[in-house]
């Protein structure tokens, strides 16, 4: 500050005065400003000294017929009345400037009073929330409270909603406004502590009317923090009653099992995240009715939920501290913190308290599988999976246990994991290769067809045969992949075979789940157009599994039937193994059977497997069926075979299975 700017501020003292001063020199230029104009007019030292300003400088005076000079030169004060003044916090206002000019060390300057003072501001800034708060007071529910959380002001909408009268609510604590329950009234705390920090709160609530019903609210809970002492808040809210309701209607039939009202598989999952998030260590109890169906035959659908429902209560009762979930038709899945003894006295629980449907008590016994998280498996698909398997194992030996992994179970399933994971990873055509094995026909000595086999050549786990493979790919939907490859690369290579005159057949493995997924007859057709080959050419290889489902199946059936009468031709692969239907082998267009290997192999073992493989053999042929035997190694039943008139032969006797190239040198 210059000397002359010291004397003055120090002489006029005029920062007592409650209005906004500016003092210019004779060209109009601010030399000095107190303490309220540069609130209100934001101005700063260092960009406002020196420095014309806006409301007031020789133009402004001279467009209001008081000359700057006129204005320096009168001893009186002069008014100007209305003058538009920008605040600097955006505002517009009309203001009196009263101007008074004086001398002070032989220079003129004008003193400029503004009388609007930082009241206007605040006035404008009170307005404006006046406006918003009649806004907010038209749409949303709104209540004050003061200092220590007491309402003093509740308007209408909350009102009516509330069910409160003004008159009783106004001096009533927050906490009436809510439930009394100890998780809501921590609920109600949680709020006030993000306020009393100067938080603003936002988020559901569920709040109580003054009768005690519940409603549910979309809250935002604002602190308006006046000074350190003097603080109020306000709640605004919407009502979501409603949305809530539906929300949870939605959740109940999403997550309730409708007849048991246990929570349903979805929950199960949710569960069985939250435990493993929590790093929780439990036991996965998965447990089946034992021969549902044939409980279920004896009765109708009543019965059948009362059997549910009486099976239900018995596992409330026994397990009680665990979560308990229906996860099928006929099977429970529990996580529980249980050891496995308690857990397999459940089996003798039941007997002991055994279910009566009209008088009569039902037979029913359960197979279960207990797998513990972390120790045995770490995901809700691996649990459920180890499950699965170890339920078979115990349905194998009759049912009525619980069980648990062992050991080998372990080493089988972790490598299946493993497979799997790598199997969606690394899928890659470059990785899968398809062998040929010759059959040759016992008649004539030669070789008139090969069977296709995959193999998956992962760059980790290394060779995975399909027995391993297929499966797994059934279950987890890539054997769509492995089936396509398997197909274009046989149509290619019967049209490459074609082009250098090699005349063989090939057969390919299917399984029953590239028909059930897709149109695996349009894809053939399409394939063989495509290549250029002929449907005669081709031969697809069902097991009785498949045979099995595909007779149940209309639309399976209808693509066999519309392939065969392309040209293509069906062979019962495993013939022995499965269930041997007669009625399958009229309705499905097959014509050849494959006997499996390990009857071949007991050939020469027992005089009885001879004379039943002689059978099966005459069996084909009466019916028009191609025989052929599988899994050839020696002579000897090599010897056998042709004396029983089999078809034709394939096995390592003839050859392993071998890629395109090896095979085209092995038939020259
Ligand atoms: P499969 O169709 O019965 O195929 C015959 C299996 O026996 C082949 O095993 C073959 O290598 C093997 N084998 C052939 N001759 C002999 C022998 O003399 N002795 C012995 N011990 N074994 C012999 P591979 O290649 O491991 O295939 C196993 C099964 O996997 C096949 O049984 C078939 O059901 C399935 N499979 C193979 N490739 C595919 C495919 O591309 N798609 C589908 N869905 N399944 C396939
Ligand atoms: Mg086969
Ligand atoms: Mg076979």
């Amino acid at each position: 500050m210059s000397e002359k700017q010291d004397f003055l501020a120090q002489t006029l003292a005029y920062n007592h005065i409650p209005f906004p001063i500016i003092i210019f020199d004779q060209e109009g230029l601010v030399t000095w400003f107190n303490g309220h104009a540069e609130r209100i007019f934001q101005l700063n030292t260092e960009t406002a000294m020196g420095q014309p300003f806006s409301y007031m400088n020789p133009e402004q005076a001279a467009f209001h017929k008081q000359p700057w000079e006129m204005l320096l030169e009168s001893t009186d004060p002069v008014r100007f009345e209305n003058m538009e003044i920008g605040l600097g916090s955006g505002g517009q206002s009309y203001s009196t400037v009263v101007t008074k000019a004086f001398t002070s060390h032989g220079e003129r300057f004008l003193l400029t009073i503004y009388e609007i003072d930082d009241q206007a501001s605040a006035g404008s800034a009170a307005r404006e929330l006046s406006h918003l708060r009649h806004g907010l007071d038209d749409s949303f529910m709104m209540t004050y409270f003061d200092q220590e959380f007491l309402v003093t002001y509740a308007n209408p909408h909350f009102l009516k909603l509330s069910k409160w009268t003004p008159k009783r609510v106004l001096g009533k604590p927050v906490w009436q406004m809510f439930h009394d329950s100890e998780e809501d009234l921590e609920f109600v705390d949680s709020i006030l502590e993000s306020l009393k920090d100067g938080q603003v709160w936002n988020g559901e609530a569920k709040k109580a009317t003054k009768d005690g019903d519940t409603y549910w609210v979309d809250l935002t809970a604002i602190p308006m923090q006046l000074s350190e002492e003097d603080a109020y808040y306000i709640f605004l809210e919407k009502d979501i009653t409603e949305t809530k309701h539906a929300q949870k209607h939605l959740e109940e039939i999403a997550f309730i099992d409708p007849i048991t009202g246990l929570e349903n598989r979805h929950r199960l999952e949710q569960a069985v995240a939250e435990h493993i998030k929590e790093g929780r260590h439990f036991s996965f109890l998965f447990l089946d009715i034992d021969r549902f169906y044939t409980l279920r035959d004896v009765s109708d659908t009543d019965t059948e939920n009362e059997l549910l429902i009486e099976f239900t209560k018995r596992l409330r009762m026994y397990f009680s501290d665990s979560l308990i979930t229906r996860a099928g038709l006929h099977e429970f899945a529990l996580i529980t913190p249980l050891p496995n003894w308690f857990i397999e006295g459940f089996l003798p629980y039941l007997q002991q308290h055994p279910i009566y449907i009209g008088g009569t008590a039902v037979p029913l016994t359960v197979s279960g599988a207990i797998t513990k998280y972390p120790e045995d498996q770490q995901s809700f698909v691996h649990l459920i999976k180890a499950s699965y398997a170890t339920i078979k194992k115990v349905k194998e030996r009759g049912g009525s246990a619980i069980s648990t992994l062992t050991a080998d179970d372990h080493e089988r399933l972790n490598r299946k994991a493993l497979i799997e994971k790598r199997l969606v990873h690394a899928l890659d055509r470059k990785n899968l290769q398809l062998l040929y094995q010759p059959q040759v026909n016992l008649s004539t000595g030669s070789v008139e067809s090969v069977e296709a086999l995959v193999r998956w050549n992962d760059d980790e786990i290394g060779v995975v045969t399909p027995d391993e493979l297929i499966p797994i790919a059934e279950e987890n939907g890539m054997i769509h992949e492995i089936g396509s490859f398997v197909l274009e690369t046989a149509c290619a290579q019967l049209k490459d075979w074609k082009a250098k005159g090699i005349n063989l057949r090939i057969s390919i493995n299917s399984s029953i789940r590239e028909f059930r997924d897709k149109d695996m007859a349009s894809m053939l057709i399409e394939q063989m157009k495509t290549n250029n080959c002929d449907p005669q050419s081709l031969m697809i290889e069902i097991t009785e599994k498949f045979a099995l489902e595909a007779e149940a199946e209309r639309p399976i059936m209808q693509q066999m039937n519309r392939l065969n009468q392309q040209g293509v031709q069906f062979a019962l692969d495993d013939f022995g193994t499965g269930y041997a239907s007669f009625r399958y082998m009229l309705l499905l267009p097959i014509s050849s059977l494959k006997i499996d290997r390990t009857i071949i192999q007991s050939i020469t073992k027992q005089e009885k497997m001879q004379k039943m493989i002689n059978g099966m053999i005459q069996f084909g042929k009466s019916l028009d069926f191609q025989v052929t035997a599988e899994g050839v190694e020696t002579n000897e039943q090599l010897e056998l075979l042709r004396a029983m008139e089999c078809n034709s032969i394939q096995g390592y006797i003839i050859s392993h299975p071998m890629n395109a190239q090896e095979l085209e040198k092995w038939i020259k």
